[in-house]
């Protein structure tokens, strides 16, 4: 078996570094089966995949020829068409995050494709079905993924397989920071502090959809125009000074009850003097140590809540998946990616995630998808 990232080894808000896209969402693939061309069949023994072989910068993603792995009972096979790059990717690369894969590794949980084999036992999916995943037992950065049936879910017909490798930890962070641990309620205001990139645009999403009052911030007009058109009612610049002050305003002095924090290292302190009474600060992303005032806190009732999405018990892991997959079929949830490189410029694609300036989701294509 090749390399292993179980989903307890994914991102806990530790090192945060900012993302970076512009361009075009490529949308054409969204109602398009599995093209036969240039495909090689996953029999073929050999596929091509990211991988690590020490930990460093971003050139350390190495394009091999490595043996395709075969699905065994419970497991499905994924030829990728599309893999979503996610900032904690990259602390696992540079052997700063609090877990270290066995090297070589491939990398990766998120991505969409086609199901190309499936184990003896499965009976949920088959060959041919368009699927997204939320974790993987071989890494996705690879023409073929390996999946057990719990990581794979049906992508459906109106969205793009690079949309859909735009959904595994994004959306699930949101889903579980807004409703699970931040227990946000129709009615209710929230500030999305971050809403210009892959987590931050599902989250605006997802409230909007719920009935909250949505509040986004981003540091781009680019990236307050996504949030604004993701559904956030009002966009504030997160790099202006004021702007906590501008949200308060906003709230005509009531503050916000609950807020999803992209960088608590830099927000947490003033997050809690914006917070209406019962507010609850989730944090899903932070780079650091920050001071606050637990008076702050103390004034208002106020929850801090972190939240790291490997904690995620099976129960609620279900209700999250079943919550996103009827959104995403309905239309309520449109996933947007920002830019695209191909898998085997993988290491541009680390560089671009840790860029500010963030707009969407960053994904990478294989050669199916092209
Ligand atoms: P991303 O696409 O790179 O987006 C980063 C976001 O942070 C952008 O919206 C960026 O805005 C924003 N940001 C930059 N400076 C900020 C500031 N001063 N205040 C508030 N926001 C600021 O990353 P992502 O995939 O959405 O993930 C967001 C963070 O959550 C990452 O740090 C990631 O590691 C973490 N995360 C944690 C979990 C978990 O389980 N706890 C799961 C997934 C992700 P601009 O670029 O517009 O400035």
């Amino acid at each position: 078996m090749i390399g292993i990232i179980p989903l307890s080894l994914m991102a806990s808000g530790q090192t945060e570094p900012q993302q970076t896209t512009q361009g075009q969402t490529k949308e054409s693939q969204a109602t398009t089966p599995a093209k036969e061309t240039k495909m090689r069949p996953a029999q073929e023994q050999s596929m091509k995949a990211i991988r690590v072989h020490k930990f460093g910068g971003p050139e350390v993603l190495r394009l091999e020829e490595v043996p395709t792995p075969q699905p065994g009972p419970g497991q499905v096979l994924v030829r990728m068409h599309a893999v979503g790059v996610n900032p904690v990717e990259t602390y696992i690369r540079a052997g700063t995050y609090a877990y270290k894969p066995t090297l070589p590794y491939t990398p990766g949980n998120d991505g969409a494709g086609v199901v190309e084999q499936v184990g003896t036992d499965v009976n949920e999916f088959k060959p041919g079905d368009r699927v997204y995943t939320a974790r993987s037992v071989s890494g996705t950065y690879a023409e073929f993924a390996l999946c057990t049936t719990e990581q794979v879910h049906p992508l459906p017909a109106n969205i793009s397989f690079a949309q859909g490798a735009a959904i595994g930890t994004p959306y699930a962070t949101a889903y579980r920071g807004l409703f699970q641990r931040g227990d946000a309620k129709p009615g209710e205001t929230v500030l999305v502090h971050g809403a210009s990139g892959g987590v931050g645009t599902a989250a605006v999403q997802l409230a909007r959809a719920r009935g909250l009052r949505v509040f986004g911030t981003a540091g781009s007009d680019e990236g307050r125009k996504l949030a604004r058109e993701q559904g956030a009612h009002e966009v504030f610049d997160h790099r202006a000074p004021d702007h906590f002050e501008q949200i308060m305003k906003a709230t005509g002095g009531r503050g916000v009850d609950v807020i999803v924090e992209m960088l608590a290292n830099v927000n947490l302190g003033r997050d809690l003097t914006i917070l209406a009474k019962r507010g609850r600060v989730v944090i899903i992303g932070s780079r650091g140590r920050v001071e606050i005032d637990p008076r702050d806190a103390m004034q208002r009732d106020a929850d801090v809540r972190g939240m790291a999405i490997p904690n995620t018990p099976p129960a609620d892991w279900a209700s999250i998946h079943a919550a996103l997959d009827v959104g995403l079929e309905n239309g309520t949830l449109h996933p947007v990616v920002g830019k695209e490189f191909p898998l085997a410029e993988a290491a541009q694609a680390h560089r671009a995630v840790m860029e500010p300036g963030a707009f969407g989701k960053i994904v990478l294509r294989t050669e199916a998808d092209k």
